[in-house]
């Protein structure tokens, strides 16, 4: 079967940025995902519909279509002081905070400074072109379960 609304899909899958390297890959080849439940970047999903196994694709998934662009009003100082509790602040520390919809959001210290510390709310792979290479294993039709929860059941998949 082809690719569509409530496919159960099995990808083999190699992501890297724009100078070749790899970012993100799939393990075992046993990557499953539920089509059409936004469980997948926008751009690579649109660009499965209609694929069926066996099929080989190379995409560059835009910014807009992926992780969404850098917003530079997620990059913030925020005072020291605030850290006070938090141990040693280091470039690289990730934290949870509440975002500007009030959902949690993952920051990252992008530099240290004598009072201040920048933190950017974006996701790591905001403003990235992401270069997909992905190879269709298999297809086959949700369950009525799958389809009521949005997301994958069995081996590889969600488990409750
Ligand atoms: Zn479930």
């Amino acid at each position: 079967m082809q690719i569509e609304q409530n496919a159960v899909v099995t990808l083999h899958y190699t992501l890297k940025d724009n100078d070749g390297n790899v970012i993100d890959q799939s393990e075992d080849g046993s990557f499953l995902y539920l089509h059409g439940a936004m469980n997948i970047i926008p751009g690579l999903e649109n660009a499965l519909a209609g694929k069926s196994a066996g099929e080989e694709l190379s995409i560059t998934v835009a910014p807009e279509e992926g992780y969404g662009a850098k917003d530079p009003e997620r990059v913030q100082e925020v005072p020291k002081e605030m850290f006070e509790n938090s141990g040693d602040i280091e470039v690289g520390l990730q934290f949870h905070a509440e975002g500007p919809d009030g959902g949690a959001v993952v920051v990252t210290v992008i530099e240290v400074k004598d009072d201040v510390v920048v933190i950017d709310g974006n996701h790591a792979l905001a403003g990235v072109d992401l270069n997909f290479d992905v190879k269709v294993i298999e297809v086959r039709e949700a369950s009525e379960e799958e389809i009521e929860h949005g997301h994958v059941h069995g081996p590889h998949g969600h488990h409750h």
